[in-house]
């Protein structure tokens, strides 16, 4: 189905006309509401070929959240396999964070202070 126009009664929201997208038949579902799903469309054009995406455009990694770019990470909605929920999303981030550390500090990559550099 494709959704093809919220219609309101009377200053409210009363139905959602979709069309079949095999039939091509048009029907109206009288509702009072609608949850609006949205959000799902990873931004990940911009890396390319750089990195492994699945066909919708997700990042695959690795069990330490790297991608097929090393030192690279990837967490949260765009990563494959994500649960798509704000708590997974922040376990994730977290997991990215201590693993680009242990990169770094694997590759020798020390912090220095700006007044060093
Ligand atoms: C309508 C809706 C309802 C939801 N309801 C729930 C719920 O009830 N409970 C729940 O647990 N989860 C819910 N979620 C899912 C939850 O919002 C996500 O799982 C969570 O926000 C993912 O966090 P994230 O940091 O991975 O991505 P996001 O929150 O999408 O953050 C990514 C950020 O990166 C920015 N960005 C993108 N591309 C670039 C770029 N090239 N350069 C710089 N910045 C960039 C974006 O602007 C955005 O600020 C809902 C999502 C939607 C869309």
């Amino acid at each position: 189905m494709d959704i093809i126009e919220l219609q309101g009664e009377r200053g409210r929201f009363a139905a959602v006309v979709a069309r079949d997208r095999d039939l091509g038949e048009t029907c109206r579902f009288p509702a009072d509401a609608a949850f609006v799903f949205i959000g799902l469309k990873p931004n990940s054009a911009f890396l390319g070929d750089a990195a492994q995406r699945d066909p919708g455009g997700f990042l695959v990694t690795d069990a330490t959240m790297q991608t097929s770019l090393p030192g690279v990470f990837a967490a949260g909605d765009v990563r494959r396999g994500s649960t798509k929920q704000l708590g997974s999303a922040v376990g994730d981030g977290i997991a990215a964070l201590l693993m680009t550390l242990r990169y770094l500090e694997a590759h020798h990559h020390k912090a220095v202070a700006l007044a060093d550099a």
